[in-house]
C-alpha cells in the first residue's frame, strides 16, 4: 500500500522530475550523490524513494515506473530493505556517529543485490564533524553506491556538501504557478531565479519586488563583486553608496547575506558543474563568473562562505549593517588579493 501511495504522490508533485530522472536511469546515467533542496511538503523523499524503488525493482513497467508491488518495492517503501539506509536527525541535529554508520554501510557490499543507495533526510541539520566526515565518502564514491541527500535549507549545507553533488530544485506547485506569473511581469530571468532560490512565499516576493528593491540589490552586489574579484577597495565604496541606502529593515539585511552566500555559491557551482548562464541568478555576467570560479580555489569560496555565516551573526549584537558588510569585504578581498 505504502509503495503505491509514493509512486501516486511524486506523480502528482513532481511529474517532471519523475519523468527525468526514470530516463537518466534507463540510460544509466545516474549520478552518486544528488542533492534534493526544496521547501517541506514538496515531495523530496518520495521522490528518492520512487527513484530507488527504480533500481532495485523486480518488474520494471514498460513506461519506466517501478511496479510498486514487488517485494522489493515494498520493502523499499516501508524502510526495510537492507541495501537501502534512510538516515534522520535524531533530537536536532545529523550526528557524526549517523555518518560514520553510513561510512560503514558505503564500504561493505550490498546484502542481497549489486547496489546499495542511502536517503540522508534534513541534510542541512549535519554537524560540521558530520558534514566533513560525509564529505570524504563523496570523494570517493564506491561505484555501487547511490547517495540521496534531501534539505529544506540548503543555504545552511557546508559548500563542499553542494559542490560534491548534484543539486535538484524541487519546487512546489505554486512555486510554478508564482514563476509563471512573475515571468509574465517586467523581471528579467535572472532575478526571478534568484527570487525563487530566496524565498516561496508570495508574500516576501511582493515585499521584496517592492521598488524594484531585488534588482537593485543584485545590481549593487554584483558591482560590489566585481571590485572585489579585482581585487580593489571600490568595493568598500559600494557597500556605503549601493548597498546600504537600500536596506529598508533587517528582513532586508537577512536576504541580503543570503544572496551573498548564494552569490559565492553560484561560483562553486560554476567551478564544480560548469553551470551554465542561464541557470544562474547571477549569471548576466557570466565572465566574471568565471573569472571568479577560475581565480579562487574550492577552500578560498568555502572559507569566504563561511566568513559571511560568521560575520552576519554580529547583527545580533546590534553590530551596523554597514559595519557588517564592510567586514565581509575586508575578510573577502583578502582571498581574492
Ligand atoms: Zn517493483
Amino acid at each position: 500500500m505504502k509503495a503505491a501511495q509514493v509512486l501516486t504522490a511524486v506523480e502528482m508533485q513532481q511529474p517532471e522530475l519523475e519523468r527525468h530522472f526514470l530516463q537518466v536511469i534507463a540510460k544509466h546515467e545516474l549520478s552518486h550523490a544528488y542533492l534534493f533542496s526544496g521547501t517541506s511538503g514538496v515531495g523530496k523523499k518520495n521522490l528518492a524513494l520512487l527513484l530507488t524503488m527504480r533500481l532495485f525493482c523486480s518488474n520494471v513497467q514498460a513506461t519506466g515506473v517501478p511496479c510498486g508491488k514487488c517485494n522489493e518495492c515494498l520493502r523499499i517503501a516501508v524502510g526495510e530493505h537492507p541495501d537501502v539506509l534512510m538516515v534522520e536527525p535524531t533530537g536536532s541535529s545529523l550526528k557524526v556517529d549517523q555518518i560514520r554508520e553510513v561510512r560503514r554501510e558505503f564500504s561493505k557490499s550490498a546484502v542481497e543485490g549489486q547496489q546499495k543507495v542511502f536517503i540522508i533526510s534534513e541534510a542541512e541539520t549535519m554537524t560540521t564533524e558530520a558534514a566533513n566526515s560525509l564529505l570524504k565518502s563523496l570523494e570517493e564514491p564506491p561505484t555501487h553506491v547511490t547517495v540521496f541527500l534531501l534539505t529544506n535549507n540548503y543555504h545552511r549545507l557546508l559548500p563542499t556538501i553542494i559542490s560534491r553533488t548534484q543539486v535538484v530544485e524541487l519546487a512546489v506547485q505554486d512555486q510554478a504557478e508564482l514563476k509563471t506569473k512573475l515571468k509574465q511581469g517586467p523581471l528579467p530571468h535572472s532575478t526571478i531565479q534568484l527570487l525563487l532560490n530566496l524565498t516561496s512565499d508570495a508574500r516576501q516576493i511582493e515585499r521584496l519586488t517592492e521598488d524594484d528593491w531585488i534588482v537593485k540589490s543584485k545590481q549593487g552586489l554584483e558591482r560590489w563583486f566585481r571590485w572585489l574579484l579585482q581585487g580593489d577597495w571600490q568595493a568598500f565604496l559600494t557597500v556605503q553608496t549601493n548597498l546600504v541606502p537600500l536596506m529598508r529593515d533587517r528582513n532586508d539585511q537577512d536576504v541580503t547575506i543570503q544572496m551573498i552566500c548564494f552569490l559565492f555559491q553560484e561560483v562553486l557551482q560554476v567551478k564544480y558543474q560548469g553551470t551554465g548562464s542561464e541557470q544562474l541568478a547571477f549569471g548576466d555576467d557570466y565572465k566574471m563568473m568565471q573569472q571568479a570560479a577560475n581565480s579562487l580555489s574550492d577552500q578560498q569560496l568555502i572559507a569566504i562562505i563561511e566568513n559571511v555565516l560568521t560575520i552576519s551573526r554580529f547583527q545580533q549584537n546590534n553590530v551596523s549593517f554597514q559595519n557588517i558588510l564592510e567586514a565581509i569585504t575586508l575578510k573577502s578581498l583578502r582571498e581574492f588579493q
